[in-house]
């Protein structure tokens, strides 16, 4: 299916938009909008909108699930349409599935066990890979939710350390939504902080560049409180229609 006109248009206004709320909240908190980096979350979406986002500028592209990801992979990539860009995995990954992308992904967002980081080091190693990843924090101890619980980080950290094959780049949540994202203020404020302490503890091979938190709905927020990678689907590409 061809996209429309109109369609096309949408995602460069979009776009456009997402970036100017993005240098406000930045200027709100004393940095630049060029230290915000925009994950485009493209689930559910089609390949075509998929590489408009990417002729507009869009660098990093994330997939919540491996099969999805691996079929478009197969069909964008720097050979088919002559732009680099970056996958990242943002949602939960089996085990058993980090074989299929462990030389796809420039990142995973998702780290939140030992076991997985153990494949994922046996899987990189393998290909002669360092991968990038993100420990994923469930701050609100949702029980619907992945991740961490806050206390159990520090020590997941350290013994991320020890794999050689693994770089941990920083922290990630989602954070419970809210109609009014004030109220999920507070989770951000906490990565934050949680962010900085193990950043103080100066770990060996451990690097805390990045606080990955921030969706459609509550993106301008958690830049206001120190997030520098927002994860953005439905305010780049529309409502999906399915999940
Ligand atoms: C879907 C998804 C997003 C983006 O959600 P929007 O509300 O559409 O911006 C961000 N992060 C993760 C992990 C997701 O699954």
């Amino acid at each position: 299916m061809n996209m429309s006109g109109l369609e096309e248009h949408s995602i460069s206004e979009n776009i456009e938009r997402v970036r100017e709320r993005i240098e406000r909240a930045a200027k709100k908190s004393g940095r630049e909008a060029a230290d915000i980096k925009i994950i485009a979350v493209t689930k559910t979406i089609d390949v075509q909108r998929i590489v408009k986002a990417i002729e507009l500028g869009i660098t990093d592209i994330g997939e919540n699930r491996v099969q999805e990801l691996c079929e478009k992979y197969d069909r964008i990539n720097i050979n088919n349409i002559g732009i680099g860009f970056n996958w990242h995995m943002i949602g939960h990954l089996q085990t058993n599935k980090v074989k299929y992308i462990i030389n796809k992904v420039h990142m995973i967002q998702s780290l939140d066990r030992v076991e997985l980081a153990r494949e994922i080091q046996k899987r990189a190693e393998k290909v002669n890979r360092i991968l990038d990843v993100l420990v994923q924090v469930n701050v609100a101890r949702e029980e619907t939710k992945f991740g961490l619980f806050k206390e159990q980080v520090p020590e997941f950290v350290k013994i991320l350390a020890g794999f050689k094959n693994i770089r941990v780049k920083g922290l990630m949540t989602i954070a419970p939504y809210a109609k009014d994202p004030e109220d999920v203020r507070h989770i951000f404020r906490e990565l934050r902080k949680l962010l900085i302490d193990i950043k103080k503890e100066n770990i060996d091979n451990i690097d805390m560049d990045y606080l990955s938190m921030g969706m459609s709905n509550d993106f301008e927020v958690a830049i206001e409180e120190g997030s520098n990678m927002v994860r953005i689907g439905t305010a780049i590409f529309g409502e999906r229609t399915s999940i």
